[in-house]
C-alpha cells in the first residue's frame, strides 16, 4: 500500500483486487450485541471511522454497488456491525460509526462494547481499515479506536477518504503527518492511501491491496 494516487501495485495486483471486487456482495448479518455474531466462516476485512467519513461511500465504490450503504444507513441498523460475503472468498463488516457529536453518549458507550469485543474475539478478522477524513486527518476519536486497535493486537491500516475535497499541495502534508501518528502505534500498517469515492482515486489501489492480504493468507484466487 503506498500514498500515491495509483502505480504502486502491480498489473496482477490491480487485476486480483478488481476481480475479487467484481464477485456477488451481499448482506447476510447484523450483530448488535457480541453475543450475536454470525459464526466464524470466511476471512473478514472491517471497515471503521468517525460518522460522516465516507465509510458508505468508500465500501460502495470498493465493491461498485449502491445496496450495503443503504443496508447501513437503515435505522437501527446503524449501531450494528453489519456482515456482507463477497463472493465466497472475504466477507466484509461495516462497523458504526464513531465520534460524532449528535451521536448519544450511551449509544457510543455501546458502539465501544460491541466493537471492542468483536475485535478482541474474531479469529477470521484479517485487518481493520480504519477510514479518516482527508479534510482533517487523524482526530482525537481515530487515535482512541487505534488505541483500542493496538491493545487488541488487530492489524489495523489508516485509508484516507475524500482527497478530491483537498488541495494537492495539502495532500503530501497530510499523508506525512498520518504516517508519523502511525509511526509509534504497534498494530497499524505502516501506510495509507489517499482514496475519494467521489473520483474513484485510490479505490483499485485499496482492493489491490485487499487481494494482496487475502493471498499472504493462502486464500488467493489460484
Ligand atoms: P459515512 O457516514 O461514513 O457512511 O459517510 P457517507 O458515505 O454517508 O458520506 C458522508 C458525506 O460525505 C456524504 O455527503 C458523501 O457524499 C460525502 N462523501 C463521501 N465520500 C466522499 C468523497 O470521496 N468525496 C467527497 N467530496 N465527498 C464524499
Amino acid at each position: 500500500m503506498s500514498a500515491g494516487p495509483s502505480g504502486a501495485f502491480s498489473a496482477e495486483a490491480i487485476e486480483a483486487g478488481r476481480k475479487l471486487f467484481a464477485a456477488p456482495c451481499e448482506f447476510f448479518f447484523a450483530a448488535a450485541r457480541s453475543d450475536g455474531l454470525p459464526p466464524v466462516g470466511a476471512p473478514e476485512i472491517a471497515f471503521a471511522g468517525r460518522s460522516n467519513v465516507g465509510k458508505s461511500s468508500l465500501i460502495n465504490a470498493l465493491t461498485g454497488r449502491s445496496a450495503l450503504a443503504r443496508v447501513s444507513h437503515t435505522p437501527g441498523r446503524t449501531q450494528q456491525l453489519n456482515f456482507f460475503h463477497l463472493g465466497d472468498r472475504l466477507d466484509l463488516v461495516d462497523m458504526p460509526g464513531y465520534g460524532y457529536a449528535a451521536v448519544a453518549k450511551a449509544k457510543s458507550a455501546a458502539w465501544g462494547v460491541l466493537a471492542r469485543d468483536y475485535l478482541r474475539g474474531r479469529p477470521s478478522l484479517m485487518r481493520v481499515f480504519v477510514l479518516v477524513d482527508g479534510r482533517h486527518g487523524i482526530k482525537d476519536s481515530d487515535e482512541a479506536t487505534m488505541t483500542a486497535l493496538d491493545a487488541a493486537a488487530v492489524s489495523y491500516a489508516v485509508v484516507l477518504t475524500k482527497r478530491d475535497e483537498v488541495k494537492v499541495a495539502e495532500r503530501n502534508a497530510r499523508v506525512e503527518a498520518t504516517l508519523e501518528a502511525l509511526r509509534k502505534r504497534p498494530a497499524a500498517y505502516p501506510e495509507t492511501l489517499f482514496t475519494s469515492a467521489r473520483t474513484g482515486e485510490g479505490v483499485a489501489d485499496l482492493r489491490a491491496h485487499i487481494a494482496e492480504l487475502l493471498r499472504e493468507r493462502g486464500r488467493g484466487a489460484p
